[in-house]
């Protein structure tokens, strides 16, 4: 015989993050971005990318280098890697298992080592061995798709586009910044709101929101900046409240979860409120 008591976790579920805006009365998301950006800027104004590189070349390679990895676990291999390639041609000149051993720790080093050999042999070829700056310029290279290319662009100082990584789609999702899956589809939605002189810096912002604050499984709303911004928090102020400010912690609710400011919770009329799941 079938259950009949109804799933209370996923009737809590907002069925769509941009309706759940509109319900929670958050605002237009043209009239949210510019706060969401603003605080996210005082949040985190460290971020930038983690990638570290001394030239155009050596920026081209860690981002090819990054696919299927952690940027630190680049940073690890490019020092000595660096130092052995430092034109174009140096890694035409070895045998691809040479470079293949030289990048192993990296992941999928057969694959990349095809895409780093291609990339520099069109390079020498079609553009003097520089690094272009334009996006369809960048994308005629092998191995480099939309997202790498996007990266790279920003880092030279012409962004063209907005970079969708895992974090920012994640992230613009749960901001009901975009009801897409498909990154192409994100960027363009966000290419929409975002101011053109943020394309930059807005990826880098929410990728360090996304790593500190707004995790995948664990996001931690109660300390979260953008919270009364926010249709997924799980936790909302009443209406009135200020969002909190400083950066002690303190365990409310019984929740178990870390929290900005402990005084504002136990001494003001401020009460969290549950109100779901994201
Ligand atoms: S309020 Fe929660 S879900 Fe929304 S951005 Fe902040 S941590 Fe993420």
């Amino acid at each position: 015989m079938r259950c009949s008591k109804p799933d209370v976790r996923l009737r809590a579920v907002p069925r769509s993050y941009v309706s759940e805006a509109r319900r929670r009365g958050l605002g237009r998301r043209r009239e949210r971005i510019g706060p969401i950006i603003e605080r996210l800027a005082a949040e985190h104004a460290d971020a930038e990318i983690a990638l570290r590189f001394r030239s155009d070349l050596e920026l081209l390679v860690s981002v090819m280098l990054s696919a299927q990895t952690t940027d630190v676990n680049v940073n690890r291999v490019t020092p000595a890697l660096f130092a052995k390639y430092r034109r174009p041609e140096d890694y035409l000149a070895v045998p691809p298992e040479e470079l293949e051993r030289d990048i192993y720790a990296t992941g999928f080093f057969r694959q990349k080592t095809k895409s780093i050999r291609g990339t520099m042999r069109v390079l020498l070829e079609e553009f003097d061995g520089q690094v272009p700056r334009r996006l369809e310029e960048l994308l005629r290279l092998p191995g480099v798709a939309r997202k790498t290319a996007n990266v790279v662009a920003a880092e030279l100082g012409h962004a063209q586009g907005i970079v969708v990584d895992t974090h920012v789609r994640r992230l613009s999702q749960r901001l009901a910044l975009t009801r897409q899956e498909d990154p192409v589809k994100i960027e363009r939605d966000l290419q929409r709101i975002v101011p053109r002189a943020d394309w930059a810096r807005f990826p880098h912002l929410l990728i360090w929101h996304g790593r500190r604050v707004c995790d995948a499984r664990r996001p931690l709303c109660e300390g979260c900046v953008l919270v009364d911004l926010c249709p997924s928090a799980r936790w909302v102020w009443p209406s009135g409240q200020t969002r909190l400010s400083t950066t002690t912690t303190a365990r409310q609710g019984g929740s178990g979860r870390r929290v900005r400011n402990s005084s504002q919770i136990e001494q003001g009329p401020v009460r969290w409120w549950r109100i779901g799941f994201v």
